[in-house]
């Protein structure tokens, strides 16, 4: 009898476990294989382009990688367990982590917000997007914004294939870290590595991708909706790069908060104890190996801690980036 209720009691702790996820990958025209040589990931080829490593998004579900939820997808989760989501409302898991590995340029690109979104892609949510750099050549140049003044020079720009002229870079290095707005033209360029925090959304339009050629052909433009959706004029760089490559260690650092995620970075050199009082917290792990509560983590694993979870110790040397939905 006693035993019975020894193991009912250990089955209630194991309602409220770490949920680690089996990364899907993404193959692209752009992608590389820097996936596998820096973070260890089986990757499916040699242009491998994106990890989603937290995601309960159609074209790429995540499954739970073990324990009483092994084997379940992250959209399974939130549509039949949301008492692990702090019972959030809402009829899809409202985040996507991603890490890119940019070989080459991704092609530039604007998002919708929810209200266009909702209007002209199905109901689909906007993507507000924000990237922390992990890895970039010396001298990068990331495209965030335009120089046209008006809708009306936007779009003769566009349409001249006057590139050069339209769209601005912003020199960024290892730790820089970027909100890119719905309505902001941007593209990740060669040799960036970036942990990119955003809504769960697959809506780009792409303005231009240098006029590169998959299979044989060109990608689809989407140049209409995108000087539809292209905020004019472009909001200023310095309120666009944040430097955050020195953060303190042991100090839950934030980054930002939008009105669809918090954003944090935190550096364990030995110790850290946090209390989990949001709905859930989603964790990427970016460098260094150690323990949360016990369990090994290391880089390269991603994982959500639920609602209730209670306090989480970090033991080890590790560097991770941490976010929720926003308070
Ligand atoms: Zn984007």
């Amino acid at each position: 009898m006693s035993v019975m209720k020894n193991e009912s009691r250990m089955d209630e702790n194991k309602e409220c476990p770490l949920l680690f996820l089996n990364p899907v990958f993404k193959e692209m025209i752009w992608g590389g294989r820097r996936l596998a040589d820096q973070f260890g990931y089986e990757i499916p080829g040699d242009d491998t382009g994106e990890c989603w490593g937290i995601s309960a998004h159609p074209n790429g579900d995540d499954e739970i990688r073990d324990g009483i939820y092994a084997g379940k997808k992250l959209s399974e989760l939130w549509d039949t367990h949301r008492e692990l989501f702090g019972d959030l409302e809402g009829d899809r898991f409202p985040l996507l982590i991603k890490i890119i590995d940019a070989k080459d340029n991704l092609s530039i690109q604007v998002h919708p917000d929810d209200a266009y979104a909702a209007k002209y892609e199905n109901g689909s949510f906007g993507k507000t997007e924000c990237w922390y750099i992990l890895d970039c050549p010396e001298d990068a140049e990331l495209v965030v914004g335009h120089h046209a003044k008006t809708r009306e020079e936007l779009s003769s720009m566009i349409y001249g294939g006057q590139w050069d002229a339209l769209i601005r870079k912003i020199p960024i290095q290892k730790g820089d870290f970027i909100q890119i707005d719905p309505g902001t033209v941007h593209a990740i360029t060669t040799g960036c590595m970036i942990l990119e925090t955003q809504q769960n959304s697959d809506i780009t339009y792409r303005v231009y991708d240098y006029d590169r050629l998959t299979n044989g052909k060109p990608r689809e433009l989407h140049v209409e909706k995108s000087i539809d959706v292209i905020t004019v004029p472009a909001k200023s760089v310095d309120d666009s790069v944040k430097h955050y490559a020195n953060l303190p260690e042991n100090q839950w650092n934030e980054l930002i908060t939008c009105p669809y995620y918090s954003v944090f970075k935190l550096n364990v050199k030995g110790s850290f104890e946090k209390e989990q009082n949001d709905p859930f917290l989603n964790i990427s792990i970016l460098d260094g190996s150690g323990t949360l509560n016990g369990q090994p983590v290391k880089k390269g694993d991603h994982l959500i801690v639920p609602a209730g979870y209670g306090t989480m110790k970090f033991e080890g040397d590790l560097e991770l980036i941490a976010s929720t939905v926003a308070r």
